[in-house]
């Protein structure tokens, strides 16, 4: 078995992991947590990257990783890590994934009460041991439950962007048979929820038999649930549940409007056809008439079928009861922003800080795209962990900047930026002179994530009134199936942001996704300016773009309302206030 990316990022994350248990030097263990992250935004064959030595070229790879990692190619094993591993038991690394519990913690629960697996240290919590260890108490245990709880819930669920790239790759196989008429992926994932329990597809066929066939055999299912003419559910090796129906041709748009809900919107639906005189279901729209059958009215696509309810088409990410019935019964089109509208990336990370490339190599690569423009934001000094930028570098990085910004006057706009910690207090991390300098100031939370909602609110907000401000960024610091954000008082904020023309980020890292799609809609009613960045720090997270745009079609977001979609010169008087 050739090694791939993948086994080598495991590898790695779980040599820092053991390290750290161990008490080892922090920079050995920084080492193999680097080339972890470095591997996992680098698009290479594994091997070939180890074997041909390339990998003793690239930064973040030092002699100890590169024979350890060629040691693993080579062998397929590594016996550093099977020594390590003999020294610890497996459940731990389950442990370790809890949020709140660190190495330091482990290593307590480890060598005092002898804890190796989550069941034990849920126990422990409950009977009182883990509350009695030194250093610890009532509040520890309660936070440790609360994560146990919290792991078990975000085990069941999968990123979007994860669910549908397998989600695509079924659709791909099964479009292999000939019979396969239709096939529309439905459900939770059609409407781009952020997170997603399992894959629905809906398939339109005259042959269902040759298609559960076909479709029980794909080579990477790990478990059948059911296997039926009709439906079959499916358990894929990444623990991804693939729930398939098949229907007759005639019955495809209705299966699919009703496998795609949401169940609210599904509701509204009925309750609108049966005033109407029709009844609908997964099995057809019909028209009820006294005395005689119900009468199918045949449908082509979901178009048409919408059209019979007098309703213009909603598109799926829409549906979620959140007036867009009414909605599609008064206007043509719902006017949501397109990919073709986004003219250039305002929240972005070079190698200034923690990003990955040059600011030439980041413009030149947003030029590429067809972008109009880019505002370089690295990250501000207290942000040590990211390499923060000292006074000394951020000045140096605006001379850099004011040089790009002439070299490319005639193609491109570049704007000096940076992405400036909120301080606990509400204060900005540099003195007013050099946010100053700027062409704007992003501002962010990354520390101190346990303020209760009134002084979280109130920092934020003394934040936002900093005259330099323009951008709040990740608005909740939420990290999808990983970490809730921390609680602000959300009208606060926005009220906050429109009175003092500072933006609202959608952050579309796909772990963020932060502000969330529920609150858009009634957010640019009241004027908040939406900013829809990829908080890139490695090229390839330009492409998170895709899922950003649809994030705000799903929150109700037209061009207009998207600073990421105005011209340079709009921008420019929105900087300037
Ligand atoms: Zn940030
Ligand atoms: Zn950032």
């Amino acid at each position: 078995m050739p090694i791939d990316k993948k086994d080598a990022i495991n590898l790695l994350e779980e040599i820092a992991l053991l390290l750290k248990l161990k008490g080892e030097n922090p920079f050995k263990i920084r080492a193999y947590e680097n080339g972890a992250r470095i591997l996992s935004t680098m698009d290479v064959d594994f091997s070939e990257f180890v074997l041909s030595g390339e990998i003793a070229k690239t930064k973040g790879f030092g002699k100890a990783l590169v024979e350890k990692l060629t040691e693993f190619v080579k062998t397929g094993t590594l016996q550093y890590l099977e020594n390590l591993q003999g020294e610890f038991p497996d459940s731990l690394f389950e442990i370790m994934k809890l949020r709140g519990v660190g190495p330091k913690k482990i290593k307590v629960f480890y060598d005092d009460l002898n804890i190796v697996t989550v069941d034990e240290l849920e126990n422990a919590c409950l009977d009182g041991r883990i509350a009695s260890l030194p250093g610890m108490g009532e509040k520890t245990a309660e936070t440790i439950l609360d994560s146990i709880k919290k792991s078990r819930q975000y085990e069941s669920f999968f990123l979007y962007a994860n669910a549908r790239k397998t989600a695509d790759e079924v659709v791909e196989y099964l479009n292999l048979l000939p019979c396969v008429q239709e096939i529309e992926i439905a459900g939770s994932l059609r409407r781009f929820k952020e997170v997603t329990k399992d894959i629905d597809i809906i398939i339109a066929s005259d042959k269902p038999e040759d298609v559960m066939n076909h479709f029980v055999k794909y080579e990477l299912i790990d478990t059948v649930v059911a296997n039926g003419t009709t439906k079959s559910s499916v358990i894929l090796s990444d623990g991804m549940q693939v729930d398939l129906r098949i229907v007759g041709r005639d019955i495809f748009p209705f299966a699919l409007h009703h496998f795609t809900g949401s169940k609210d919107h599904n509701v509204a639906m009925r309750s609108r056809a049966i005033s109407m005189g029709y009844k609908i279901s997964e099995w057809g729209l019909f028209k009820l008439e006294e005395g005689k059958k119900d009468q199918l009215i045949p449908c082509q696509n979901e178009t048409q079928f919408f059209r019979e309810l007098e309703l213009n088409y909603i598109p799926p990410e829409l549906r979620e009861n959140m007036g867009e019935i009414e909605y599609a019964n008064q206007n043509e089109n719902f006017d949501l922003v397109e990919l073709t509208d986004y003219k250039g990336v305002l929240h972005c990370h070079s190698h200034g800080s923690d990003g990955r490339n040059s600011v030439e190599e980041l413009i030149e690569y947003a030029l590429g795209l067809g972008h109009q423009y880019l505002g370089i934001t690295d990250h501000s000094k207290s942000s040590f962990q990211a390499n923060g930028l000292s006074v000394d570098r951020i000045l140096k990085q605006i001379d850099l900047v004011n040089k790009m910004k002439v070299k490319y006057c005639n193609q491109f706009t570049v704007y000096s930026g940076i992405e400036c910690d909120i301080l606990k207090d509400g204060s900005l991390d540099y003195e007013d002179p050099i946010l100053e300098k700027l062409d704007f100031v992003i501002i962010s939370v990354h520390s101190s994530f346990t303020l209760d909602k009134a002084s979280m609110t109130s920092r934020i907000i003394k934040a936002i009134e900093h005259p330099s401000s323009r951008i709040l960024a990740h608005l909740t610091g939420r990290l999808l199936l990983k970490r809730d954000g921390y609680e602000i008082d959300l009208n606060k904020v926005i009220d906050a942001a429109i009175q003092n023309n500072v933006a609202i980020e959608l952050n579309c890292n796909p772990q963020r996704m932060d502000m969330d799609w529920r609150h858009w809609h009634r957010a640019i009613d009241r004027g908040v300016v939406c900013s829809l960045n990829p908080d890139a720090h490695y090229l390839n997270h330009f492409n998170f773009i895709d899922d950003g745009i649809k994030c705000c079609q799903k929150g109700w977001l037209s061009a207009d309302n998207i600073l990421n979609c105005w011209e340079a010169e709009k921008i420019n008087r929105f900087f300037e206030k």
